[in-house]
């Protein structure tokens, strides 16, 4: 009977849930860890908001902005942001840029709902805003919460104006409407992608009028007139604007053993954080290290802030150049993790799932060998030699970690930045935490995850 115990413990995967693993003081590095990193999702919903929250942080902790006419000696610590809605920081390594850059890639960016460029009417006496959602959403789980209004207007006289409206319970905040059940038999018969159409995402703002004896769309008048006074804008001010609704919701503790935190936006900042803390903690290592902290990644990574713009690749030609080196030379020797999460496995839904090959809620970290769809089509596939590479790092520092998917064969599938980290010929695969209910308004990962996504990004910066 033991024998076919120990033999079972020899040659099997290892299959345990972390908690089991672990002692007080891990335990206890994780519940702290998790605090940082609630606080930091309350205050950074937009990616400009991380960028904010990320710079502020790094030049607490002695990161400068990357110059040219600088010499660099190991351990220095640079930065570059890239028009306030990403950010690349590198601590410089003891070893010359021919070896290469060890790379974790993360997207600040989440799902959301951002206005039209002309967003404001009303309609039977009520103020409304017309919005364009932003990155794959279930559109009916985005109607009856409270939404808080984030972003920026620029002024004809170039002034900016930053807009941060809701998150406080002082401040109103914002609402898309959804039909009564009393009313809905036509509506609860169609599929859930027909049920609430984009074009039906429209935000309450507003319901008193101007008053005045006469004169039609006295509400939206009232709304400017009360936007005028506190921003100074006017109607055609909203359309040179980037504003985006988000949930109110702040991150919370999910259990009575409050081992998960739920939140907005855990794809992918429950890995950016991480990622951030990791290089935080890098004091001199061998190869220089990187974090790229990008945006636009929740609709393809297009767009001169995304993964396929050239930034990413110049930052990265300027370290090597520092060196006197080819930026080619050493990209073919950099490695990355794309530091993404992936779908944990749900009891609720096991159906979608290739339980053999998912991850699961407080196993650790999820190396994704491949993301793509019907037939790992746009996939990065990593190299066996590669994720071997991996293997041997996460091992020797105790980093827990499993495999995952994103669901089974054919069900769908999805993307990271991956493949674009693998187009400047960088070996990299992504590794990120598990999460449930991804893309919805409040996702839910675990802390033990969460810590070790730490622990995996550091590892492999050593
Ligand atoms: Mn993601
Ligand atoms: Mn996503």
């Amino acid at each position: 009977m033991s024998n076919t115990k120990d033999l079972k413990e020899k040659l099997f995967c290892p299959k345990k849930n972390l908690y089991l693993k672990i002692d007080d003081e891990q335990f206890k590095k994780a519940q702290d860890f998790s605090e940082n990193y609630k606080n930091f999702l309350n205050s950074s919903k937009t990616e400009r908001e991380a960028t904010a929250f990320f710079v502020q942080k790094a030049k607490e902790n002695g990161f400068e902005e990357l110059s040219l006419d600088k010499k660099y000696t190991p351990g220095d610590k640079v930065f570059r942001v890239n028009r306030n809605k990403s950010v690349v920081l590198a601590v410089i390594g003891e070893n010359n840029s021919r070896e290469g850059f060890n790379v974790a890639v993360s997207h600040i960016d989440s799902p959301r709902i951002d206005l039209k460029p002309n967003p404001l009417y009303e309609n039977n006496e009520m103020a409304f805003f017309k919005t364009h959602y932003y990155g794959g959403i279930k559109k009916y789980q985005w109607t009856a919460i409270p939404l808080s209004l984030h972003g920026k207007i620029i002024l004809k006289n170039q002034e900016s104006i930053e807009v941060s409206i809701g998150e406080n319970e002082s401040e109103p905040c914002f609402y898309i409407s959804d039909l009564l059940p009393h009313l809905a038999r036509e509506q609860m018969s169609k599929t859930m992608s027909k049920a609430i159409e984009g074009e039906s995402l429209n935000v309450l703002i507003g319901s008193l009028p101007f008053k005045s004896d006469s004169g039609s769309e006295l509400v939206k008048l009232n709304i400017l007139k009360i936007l005028n006074e506190k921003y100074g804008i006017i109607e055609r001010d909203l359309s040179f604007a980037e504003l985006e609704l988000v949930p109110v919701f702040k991150a919370r503790d999910i259990g009575f053993d409050r081992s998960l935190i739920g939140g907005y936006g855990h794809d992918d900042r429950c890995c950016a954080f991480p990622a951030f803390e990791a290089i935080l903690s890098a004091e001199k290592p061998k190869k220089t290290c990187v974090v790229m902290l990008a945006d636009k990644e929740e609709i393809g990574s297009d767009g001169n802030t995304g993964m396929k713009s050239s930034f990413f690749r110049y930052f990265l030609a300027d370290l090597a150049s520092i060196d006197g080196i080819k930026t080619r030379h050493a990209l073919s020797k950099s490695k990355a993790l794309s530091a993404d999460v992936d779908a944990a496995f749900d009891p609720n839904y096991p159906s979608n799932f290739d339980s053999l090959n998912s991850s699961f809620i407080n196993r650790g970290v999820v190396i994704t060998k491949y993301t793509g769809s019907g037939g790992k089509a746009g996939a990065s596939d990593a190299s066996a030699e590669f994720i071997g590479y991996l293997r041997k790092i996460f091992e020797e520092n105790n980093v827990n970690y499993q495999f995952g998917q994103l669901g089974k064969v054919d069900t769908g599938g999805g993307g990271t930045v991956a493949k674009y980290v693998a187009n400047l010929n960088i070996d990299v695969v992504d590794v990120g935490i598990p999460v449930l209910s991804m893309h919805s308004p409040f996702e839910v990962i675990s802390k033990l995850d969460l810590y070790e996504m730490f622990k995996a990004v550091k590892s492999f910066f050593k």
